[in-house]
């Protein structure tokens, strides 16, 4: 049996991560019906959270960390997944509870995997990642509820980060007025490249807000909940739409239900993990379609395993912005 190269984590220890980079055979793996020859994985908070042994992400040990991968696949025996054909992996626990994306081999049941778009190779899917779909996922929530660029500006907090700056290229790209809300001076210019429109300061978001306030977005796509998901709440117009999928910044937070009643916003969540393969289909049909990875470059850096944990504590502490690559063959 031919072996390959891992990251593998013995056991969560936030003072001294037990992490390793190891040669594993397939019975290492998760079982699966198919095996697939990665490419490229993406660092995500997650993932962050996970290799640094905060938030408690890995139960079971040893693990192999990662909540994505793209490749071809080696072995099938699931139908919709033929020898050779490019696919994509996101959620359903791996790189949790299911051994999961830093690893030259991955095998997982062929219903966690969306076949790669045409437009996109296994470099490209993985530059948008975990943080491209979600972004993608919460635009889609704004969509789908009937949200037009007429409407007004949205509001996008954490703009600065993977989903956020995603969230932020899409909509411009879509015809939207962003407006990305960030805590760092040093992101505004990267920002109005990926085509905000309005830079705003996550200290202004720091306050107790009144129940209701002037409102100045027509929907918003919120990364870090808290206090900022808070304070624009009663900002939002009538009929607006929030899609909420992260809490970087506090899970807790505290609002009346006065902008939900009188204005009828409605507050979703958003979640990638159990997405429905049909609806991950469309988003990165979506993805593949509106956005070019070429507007991504300048925003993406390329890592190998050996950096993951360094990069992970720098993501952690807030240093890293855009979206962080690994290719686990280098
Ligand atoms: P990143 O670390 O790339 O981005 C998070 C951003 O949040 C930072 O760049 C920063 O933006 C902002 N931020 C960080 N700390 C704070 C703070 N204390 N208060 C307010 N803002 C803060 O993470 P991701 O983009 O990968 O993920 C963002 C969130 O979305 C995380 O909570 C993650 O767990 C969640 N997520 C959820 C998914 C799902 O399926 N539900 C999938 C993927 C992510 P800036 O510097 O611009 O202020």
């Amino acid at each position: 049996m031919t072996d390959f190269r891992a990251l593998r984590l013995h056991k969560t220890d936030t003072s001294a991560p037990d992490i390793a980079i190891e040669r594993l055979t397939t019975d290492d793996l998760s079982t699966g019906n198919v095996l697939i020859a990665n490419e490229f994985s993406s660092l995500n908070y997650k993932d962050a959270l996970a290799v640094t042994g905060q938030g408690k992400i890995i139960r079971d040990f040893p693990m192999i960390p990662g909540i994505d991968a793209a490749g071809t696949v080696l072995e099938s025996s699931d139908p919709n997944f033929r020898d050779g054909e490019h696919v994509i992996l996101t959620g359903h626990g791996v790189g949790e509870t299911h051994t999961g994306g830093m690893s030259e081999q991955v095998r997982v049941p062929g219903s966690y995997l969306v076949k790669t778009p045409k437009a996109l190779d296994s470099r490209q899917a993985m530059q948008f990642g975990t943080g491209g779909l979600t972004g993608m996922l919460c635009v889609l929530a704004l969509l789908d509820s009937g949200l037009k660029p007429a409407d007004g500006p949205i509001a996008v907090s954490g703009a600065g980060g993977g989903v956020g700056g995603i969230a932020t290229t899409v909509l411009s790209t879509l015809g939207y007025e962003v407006h990305a809300i960030t805590g760092r001076e040093s992101e505004h210019a990267r920002l109005k490249a990926l085509g905000a429109a309005e830079i705003l300061n996550r200290t202004d978001f720091a306050r107790d807000p009144k129940p209701l306030e002037s409102t100045r977005f027509a929907g918003a796509i919120d990364t870090v909940g808290g206090q900022v998901l808070a304070t624009f709440i009663p900002q939002i117009m009538y009929n607006g739409v929030i899609a909420a999928t992260g809490n970087a910044g506090g899970f807790k937070f505290s609002t009346t239900v006065f902008p939900f009643i009188l204005r009828n916003i409605r507050l979703q969540g958003v979640d990638s993990v159990h997405a429905p393969s049909e609806i991950r289909d469309r988003a990165w049909q979506l993805l593949s379609e509106n956005v070019t990875t070429d507007q991504l470059e300048a925003s993406t850096r390329t890592i190998g395993i050996e950096q993951v944990l360094d990069t992970a504590e720098r993501l952690i502490n807030n240093e890293v912005s855009g979206r962080i690559l690994i290719d686990v063959h280098a």
